[in-house]
């Protein structure tokens, strides 16, 4: 049997958890792999090479002092992680100096699981344990694993042996991380991709969750050391019922509190394909909602943080400053958010197009 997480890890793991979810404040998702970011890059017609990459994240990075007022860590790519800014900082003293957690994605992606009809499970335990403890020495504190479930009614998905061998992997995952002083963030993603109402969304989100905390309980992970980025419940993409953000907060903050023990510091959702709007929007009405909720409600967003700033930024030398703004822009919307203040369509323009990528990779 492994060595129980010691009084002093525990505190550590603890206190990194808390400094993440603090007032106010949400997580950058920017550990997009070289393949989805090639795919952001093509929208706006920049190649996908390391330099590039490089570039488009020292302009996250570096977008000033406001960024720390609402971003209080940022997940990274591995490539990232060991990037350096034009002047030779390298991006983890850049952020660490700005009080800014570093983490870092230790997933190796989605594969398909076997005998089930097109569902995956996510792939890279072996050699974990040497991966976060390098990490943890290279800067990083906290860690990221995403699991993907899909709803189907006609395909009775997502399956039992889904739902369990998603669990039993973060849970894996989440012991590995907290050996080595990583708070693991525990990612299962169920894709919105689907007709299915707002409903199913919430009936499937309690499945799914009430079977990761099993899972997690009975590998005896410190709840008071992790956090959970769920999807909001939503209907699916092709739900021909429209439902508004205060039902979606109900179904939402609903499922979270019949699943999500309250010794979990903090809920950090992923934006899942909403447009910037909309997950600045949904975000504020789960926090304005009244009801039990024991834990922090803040952001982890990858598309939802970046979309105007891509675009404003456009691969242009002389559009980085816009490219900031736009992304300080979201940061501002989605920290007021996460504290009930947000004011709808104060974010920045261009901001209602949906972000939503069929059955999404990450
Ligand atoms: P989106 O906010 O773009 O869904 O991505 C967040 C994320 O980190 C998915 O793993």
């Amino acid at each position: 049997m492994d060595m129980p997480l010691t009084p002093e890890l525990k505190a550590e793991l603890k206190a990194t958890a808390n400094a993440i979810v603090a007032p106010g404040k949400g997580i950058l998702a920017a550990d997009e792999s070289t393949g989805t970011m090639g795919k952001r890059l093509a929208n706006i017609s920049v190649e996908n090479t390391e330099e590039n990459r490089r570039i488009y994240r020292q302009l996250l990075f570096t977008s000033g002092q406001t960024m720390s007022q609402y971003i209080s860590g940022v997940i990274l790519f591995h490539e990232t992680l060991y990037q350096k800014a034009d002047d030779g900082t390298p991006f983890v003293k850049i952020l660490t100096d700005n009080n800014i957690i570093p983490g870092i994605k230790v997933d190796k992606g989605v594969v398909p699981l076997g005998g089930t009809r097109e569902e995956g499970t996510t792939q890279g335990l072996d050699g974990l344990a040497e991966r976060c403890a390098q990490y943890y020495k290279d800067g990083c504190r906290f860690a990221k694993w995403r699991c993907v479930l899909k709803i189907s009614t006609a395909a009775g998905t997502p399956s039992s042996i889904a739902i369990v061998e998603n669990a039993n992997v973060l849970a894996r995952y989440a012991s590995i991380c907290q050996m080595n002083g990583l708070v693991p963030i525990v990612e299962p993603e169920i894709l919105p991709d689907g007709e299915h109402t707002l409903e199913t969304s919430q009936m499937v989100t309690e499945k799914v969750l009430s079977a990761t905390y099993k899972a997690l309980m009975d590998h005896h992970i410190y709840l008071e050391g992790t956090l959970l980025k769920p999807n909001m419940c939503t209907p699916g993409q092709s739900c021909p019922t429209r439902y508004t953000a205060e039902q979606i907060a109900e179904a939402t903050v609903t499922a979270l509190s019949r699943t999500v023990p309250a010794a979990v510091p903090g809920i950090v959702f992923l934006s899942g394909g909403q447009s910037e709007e909309d997950a600045s929007v949904n975000l504020n009405a789960i926090n304005q909602f009244q009801g039990k909720k024991p834990w922090k409600l803040t952001f982890s967003y990858g598309r939802a943080l970046q979309a105007s700033a891509l675009k404003a930024w456009a691969g242009k030398g002389d559009q980085i400053k816009a490219g900031q703004a736009a992304f300080l822009g979201r940061a501002k919307a989605n920290g007021e958010a996460s504290e009930a203040k947000y004011q709808a369509g104060t974010g920045g323009p261009v901001s209602s197009e949906s972000l939503f990528v069929k059955d999404h990779s990450y």
